[in-house]
C-alpha cells in the first residue's frame, strides 16, 4: 500500500467545520474511554466493540437533550465560547463508529501486551485526525469532497462542496481508497490516503552489481563508497529551531501552570492558546527539517542504484537505556532510526535487496584490511588503528566497508 499526504486549504467555513469534527471525535473518544475504563477498575469483563457502539449511541442522545437544554436563549457568541455550538448528530457518523473502534482497539492492543495503558486524547494535543469513509470522500484534480464538511446542495454555492488541495493532480482518482483521515498538525490540515501499490508513483529501478554497506549512527551516515552524509544535529537552522521551540515550551508550560490558578479550562484560555500556535509553528519547523534531511540522506543513496545494501541492526530500545547521557540525547534531537526504518521501505519499493547485519555482527571493531578483532575499542575512538597490519582509518568508513564485506560473508 502506498500513502498520499497532502496538504488542504480549506476556507474559513470548512475550517470550522473541520476543527469542530475533531473536537467532537475527542469528546467521544472521552466518554468511550471512561466507559471502558470503569469496567476494568471494577474487574470486569469488557463488552464487545458492537456493544460499545450500541451503547454510545443512546449516550450520544442524552449528551445531545443536555446540550440543547443548555443552550435555550444563549446568543451564537455565547454558544460558541460553551463549546455548544455542534452537536454529536451535526458530525459524520463514520468519523464517530471509528473513534470509537480506535478507542477499543487502543484497549485491545494492552490487554494482548502489544503497548501500554491507554490515554485519553488532549483538546491540545499537536496532532488530530478524523476519518473519513471510503467510499464517500471524492477526488477531482485541485479538489476534495468530504461529507458533512463541504456538502453544501444550494446550486450556487456549489463551489463550497469542495475543499482546495494544495498540489494538483497528485492523487489518483476513481480508485479504491484505505483508510482516509483528515489531519490537523500544528495549524494546517492535510488529508492522508491509502492506495493500492500499483498507483503509487514510485516504481522499481534497474540496478548494478554494486553493494554498498551503510554505517548508521549518531553523528554521520558513512557509506562504503566513502560517501560521509553529516547528521542534522550538524545544521544550525535545525538546532537554532531546537533552541526556540524549548524556550517556548517553558513560556507554554508557565501559561499552563497559570490558567490551572484561574481555574479556567485549556480551551477556554486565550493566552495558553495563543502561545500553543506559535509553538506549534516551530515544532512543524522541526518536522519538516527532519524529514527533508532524511529524504535527502536517503535518495542519494538510492540514486546510486546499488543491487544490494548492508546495513547495521540497532537496538534503538536499548540505546534509550543506556547509561551515555549524551547518547540518549542524540537519539532524542537525531531521527536516525527513523532513516533506518525509512530506508529499508524505501528500498523494498524500488526493488533494491536490503541486508541486516546480524546484531552481534561487530562491524566497528574488526579491521576492514586484515580481519583482526580489536575487542577494546572504545565509543570516543574515532579513527581505527590496527595493531595488526597497521592500518590508520576512520572508524565509521571501516564499519561501513565490514558491512559491505558481511554480504559476501553470508552468501
Ligand atoms: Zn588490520
Amino acid at each position: 500500500m502506498y500513502c498520499y499526504k497532502v496538504m488542504i486549504h480549506p476556507n474559513n467555513k470548512q475550517t470550522t467545520k473541520i476543527r469542530r469534527t475533531l473536537n467532537k471525535c475527542i469528546e467521544c473518544n472521552s466518554i468511550v474511554y471512561d466507559y471502558i475504563d470503569s469496567f476494568i477498575k471494577n474487574k470486569e469483563k469488557i463488552p464487545s466493540c458492537g456493544d460499545v457502539r450500541k451503547w454510545f449511541t443512546i449516550q450520544k442522545k442524552i449528551y445531545d437533550d443536555i446540550a440543547i437544554s443548555k443552550r435555550l436563549g444563549m446568543t451564537k457568541k455565547e454558544m460558541i465560547t460553551n463549546h455548544l455550538d455542534i452537536l454529536f448528530y451535526d458530525v459524520s457518523n463514520d468519523a464517530l463508529k471509528q473513534e470509537i473502534k480506535d478507542t477499543y482497539n487502543a484497549f485491545i492492543r494492552y490487554f494482548n501486551k502489544l503497548s501500554k495503558y491507554p490515554v485519553k486524547k488532549k483538546f491540545d494535543n499537536y496532532k488530530k485526525s478524523f476519518y473519513v469513509d471510503p467510499y464517500k470522500i471524492k477526488f477531482s484534480d485541485k479538489k476534495v469532497r468530504l461529507e458533512k464538511i463541504a456538502n453544501n446542495l444550494k446550486y450556487n454555492r456549489q463551489v463550497l462542496n469542495y475543499i482546495n488541495l494544495a498540489e494538483k493532480d497528485r492523487i489518483p482518482q476513481n480508485v479504491k481508497y484505505y483508510n482516509p483521515r483528515v489531519v490537523l498538525e500544528g495549524n494546517r490540515f492535510y488529508i492522508v490516503v491509502g492506495v493500492d501499490d500499483e498507483h503509487s508513483p514510485k516504481k522499481k529501478i534497474t540496478t548494478t552489481d554494486n553493494i554498498i554497506g551503510v554505517d548508521i549512527n549518531i553523528k554521520s551516515v558513512v557509506t562504503s563508497d566513502n560517501d560521509v552524509y553529516k547528521s542534522i544535529t550538524a545544521n544550525k537552522k535545525y538546532m537554532k529551531a531546537l533552541k526556540t521551540e524549548k524556550k517556548l515550551q517553558k513560556k507554554l508550560s508557565r501559561k499552563y501552570i497559570k490558567s490551572k490558578e484561574l481555574k479556567k479550562s485549556l480551551r477556554e484560555s486565550k493566552n495558553y492558546q495563543k502561545q500553543r500556535k506559535i509553538k506549534n509553528k516551530y515544532t512543524r519547523r522541526i518536522n519538516n527539517l527532519k524529514e527533508a534531511h532524511i529524504d535527502y540522506v536517503i535518495s542519494s543513496i538510492i540514486n546510486k542504484r546499488p543491487k544490494i545494501i548492508c546495513v547495521e541492526d540497532l537496538d534503538v530500545k536499548q540505546m534509550q537505556k543506556s547509561d551515555n547521557k549524551y547518547l540518549r540525547k542524540g537519539i532524542h534531537q537525531n531521527p536516525f532510526a527513523k532513516l533506518l526504518n525509512k530506508l529499508i521501505d524505501r528500498c523494498q519499493k524500488v526493488g533494491i535487496n536490503i541486508i541486516k547485519a546480524d546484531r552481534y555482527y561487530s562491524s566497528s571493531k574488526i579491521c576492514s584490511e586484515c580481519g583482526y578483532k580489536k575487542i577494546d575499542l572504545k565509543l570516543s575512538d574515532r579513527t581505527y588503528i590496527c595493531p595488526n597490519c597497521g592500518l590508520i582509518i576512520n572508524r565509521d568508513y571501516n564499519a561501513a566497508i565490514n558491512l559491505k564485506k558481511y554480504v559476501t560473508i553470508i552468501n
